[in-house]
């Protein structure tokens, strides 16, 4: 949001600590450059996807599935046989095609901000990334100007 932005992705050690920083949990070690490689490419997948470039994500998505294989599962889900770090890049892939086809990925409404999130919310509106930061931000600007207007249309009362 402010300072310098630092990319997640740069390295192979870096990608691994802003994981577990995050409190994911990942394969041990680090991926190596090809996955990499991959992790930046779903990466880009989901920006196009927030930015609404739809046919951009669903090449790029077309380009990533196209490097795994997968079995159809009992449950109906796509299944596959990667361990280590090409087992969880393709679980995020698959997450990903999932949240795309609910088009619930968003980006924040607050120009400031412009997070990516998933709408989990019920009613599938939920438009900042978070209520108590971004969404509070709007409110009490929203209330300010409705305070302004407010006086000034009590101006204009008391002058007619
Ligand atoms: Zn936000």
């Amino acid at each position: 949001m402010d300072g310098d932005v630092v990319d997640a992705l740069a390295t192979p050690g870096r990608v691994a600590a802003m994981l577990r920083a995050q409190g994911i949990r990942t394969p041990s070690g680090q991926p190596d450059a090809r996955q990499l490689r991959r992790l930046r490419e779903i990466r880009a997948a989901a920006q196009a996807l927030t930015r609404g470039a739809v046919r951009e994500y669903q090449e790029l998505a077309r380009a990533l599935l196209g490097r795994y294989s997968f079995t159809l599962g009992t449950s109906g889900r796509l299944e596959h046989e990667g361990c280590g770090w090409d087992g969880f890049i393709v679980e995020i892939l698959l997450r990903l095609v999932e949240i795309s086809e609910s088009s619930r990925l968003k980006t924040c409404k607050n120009p400031r901000c412009r997070w990516a999130f998933l709408d989990d919310s019920p009613s599938g509106r939920r438009v900042w990334c978070d209520m108590s930061t971004c969404g509070n931000r709007d409110k009490v600007a929203r209330f300010r100007s409705r305070q302004r207007a407010g006086s000034r249309r009590r101006t204009r009362a008391v002058r007619a």
